[in-house]
């Protein structure tokens, strides 16, 4: 079936509250089909709906890619009272979904720059990190380039990203094991090259 553009309203989804985002009918009959081939009857009750939301839930997991995540660090502060030393901001929560089974990798994220001479405000780095998450990611991938992100922007001394992740295509598929956690760590300039900063960093990373 062939649909165009903005004639993608369903009936489904026409009876449905939010319409925010409209669904195309082809994703729809994909979920669907999914539905379908898992053994299930998409048109019993419980599930009328659900490719509709299904879709919705998409278009959020994967809102990263309609956001352009240095955008949330163009605005630099450089009275920073002479302060010179690490900022930090531990132990942020995230979200993503792995590109091998679109399963969900839940986490946190330690994020942390030395300045040369700005700084951003404090949202801006974990904004940074959920704009590289909303999207299919690996973990490597993504503490990459979340540390390049702020490298390229922010021209710092340093930057280091530690990323901490349990990964749903290993605790509810395959191996079946839950209690995993993934760490990843991407180190750029004085943090990479060295070793005292490296370690500063990292105690300030882990310490509770
Ligand atoms: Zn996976």
């Amino acid at each position: 079936m062939n649909v165009m553009q903005g004639d993608f309203r369903s009936e489904a989804q026409a009876a449905h509250h939010d319409r925010t985002v409209d669904v195309p009918f082809e994703v729809q009959e994909a979920i669907r089909t999914l539905l379908r081939w898992s053994g299930e009857d998409p048109e019993r009750e419980g599930l009328v709906d659900t490719p509709s939301r299904v879709g919705r839930a998409w278009r959020e997991y994967c809102s990263g890619y309609h956001e352009d995540p240095a955008a949330h660090l163009k605005r630099t502060f450089e009275e920073v009272g002479g302060y010179d030393e690490i900022v930090v901001l531990r132990n942020i929560p995230f979200q993503s979904h792995c590109e091998h089974h679109l399963a969900p990798i839940t986490g946190t994220a330690s994020i942390a720059y030395l300045p040369t001479d700005r700084v951003v405000g404090i949202s801006k780095l974990a904004r940074v990190l959920h704009a590289f998450a909303r999207r299919l990611q690996v973990q490597e991938r993504l503490t990459a380039q979340i540390a390049q992100c702020i490298w390229d922007n922010l021209e710092p001394m340093g930057v280091a990203v530690v990323i901490k992740g349990s990964h749903g295509c290993l605790s509810a598929r395959g191996v079946r094991t839950h209690g995993i956690d993934m760490v990843t760590s991407k180190m750029l300039g004085c943090f990479r090259d060295d070793a005292s900063s490296r370690r500063e960093v990292l105690a300030l990373m882990d310490g509770s």
